[in-house]
């Protein structure tokens, strides 16, 4: 899997005209391009790629680890300054037009790598995002691997949710995808009940859950680097008609974005089918934030379903795109309905299982 996506890496270096390109992730900066590039885990490395050789300079903790996760790199320990190692690379492999991520490269690494490293910088205006857009058959079992756990794992916790903390649940929730292989969370877990439910974002808390309320689990587990994103809303016992409605009229959105979710459709018009329901039962103004995103290596990654039509892409098989609607109501409560899918050849497939229609514990 690595492997083809560095030598799809390369074609494009070849297609650009450039010489080599730069990826650049000590422990300052994000790790999942390089971890996508070169199948690397540790926590700081630099990679130098041209369109014929790859090399990972790292530090002493993890030479030998990236000989055995890094195989087709040549593995070179960077060195007291790893500029001057970078340096020595490009002059030996006679490297002048360089790419760099400028998107991620604090300007002071930048003006002291032009000090140190004679070359011809040029951004690489997302290179790597854009192969990572569509997702291999490893990197979508890896998805849904992570997507199973994460739904075993509610299916266990949540029958005993009532009289927990939200903070004692979401842990029970943690534990669960833990035991059952997640090598990490994908992302701080939301358990949020009642009137807290209007924050989209709101931390666990020490509040009990109570019968008769709205509890929302947004959550994940990650495997072999990728992540799952799902977000669950209950009713933990009968609730009123308003919080009913509310639950209904999202659950609606969600479906009908989910179906709006095929390849040749734009992320936009997702985001569009979903927040059309919930402006027409008079919520719009309720729901605050972008309909859904690309998951993967990271948890937010492109293409992003929102109204923002400079973010929006046509959906191609092999995408991944969460849809997940909310209405949030200060003081009253709120409702997210949130599925990972990832499109098909005719549509989309679901990866997170949970039904998300009004459902009372
Ligand atoms: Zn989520
Ligand atoms: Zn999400």
């Amino acid at each position: 899997m690595t492997t083809s996506a560095l030598a799809r890496f390369q074609e494009r270096l070849r297609v650009a005209e450039l010489d080599a390109a730069l990826i650049a992730a000590p422990e300052t900066l994000p790790a999942t391009n390089l971890r996508y590039l070169s199948g690397f885990t540790g926590s700081s490395a630099y990679l130098l790629v041209t369109p014929e050789r790859a090399w990972l300079l790292t530090d002493g903790r993890y030479v030998e680890q990236a000989r055995v996760e890094s195989p087709a790199f040549e593995v070179v320990p960077q060195g007291r300054q790893v500029a001057e190692t970078i340096a020595a690379l490009c002059q030996e492999a006679r490297i002048a037009k360089l790419g760099f991520e400028a998107d991620k490269v604090p300007h002071a690494m930048y003006k002291a790598w032009r000090d140190q490293i004679p070359a011809i910088w040029r951004p690489l205006r997302r290179m790597v995002e854009d192969l990572r857009l569509v997702k291999t058959p490893e990197e979508i079992a890896a998805i849904r691997e992570a997507a199973a756990i994460a739904d075993d794992a509610l299916a266990e916790v949540l029958p005993q949710a009532v009289g927990q903390s939200e903070r004692e649940l979401a842990l029970a929730l943690e534990w669960g995808m833990r035991r059952r292989g997640a090598e990490a969370l994908a992302f701080p877990s939301i358990v949020v009940a009642g009137e807290r439910g209007a924050w989209p974002h709101a931390q666990p808390s020490d509040r009990r859950i109570q019968p008769g309320e709205l509890l929302i689990l947004d959550f994940g587990a990650q495997v072999r680097g990728y992540k799952s994103d799902e977000t669950v809303t209950v009713a933990t016992g009968p609730v009123s008609e308003e919080l009913r409605r509310l639950v209904d009229i999202v659950a609606e959105a969600q479906a009908r974005g989910i179906e709006a979710a095929r390849p040749g459709a734009t992320a936009g018009s997702v985001d569009a089918a979903a927040r059309s329901v919930i402006e027409r039962a008079g919520y719009g103004a309720a729901f605050g934030h972008g309909t859904g995103h690309g998951v993967g290596l990271d948890i937010h990654e492109a293409p992003y379903a929102g109204p923002n039509p400079q973010l929006d892409v046509v959906l191609a098989p092999g995408m991944t795109l969460t849809v997940e609607p909310g209405i949030y109501l200060p003081g009253l409560g709120g409702c997210r309905l949130e599925d990972t899918l990832v499109i098909t050849e005719t549509g989309a497939e679901r990866l997170t299982r949970w039904p998300k229609t009004f459902q009372v514990l």
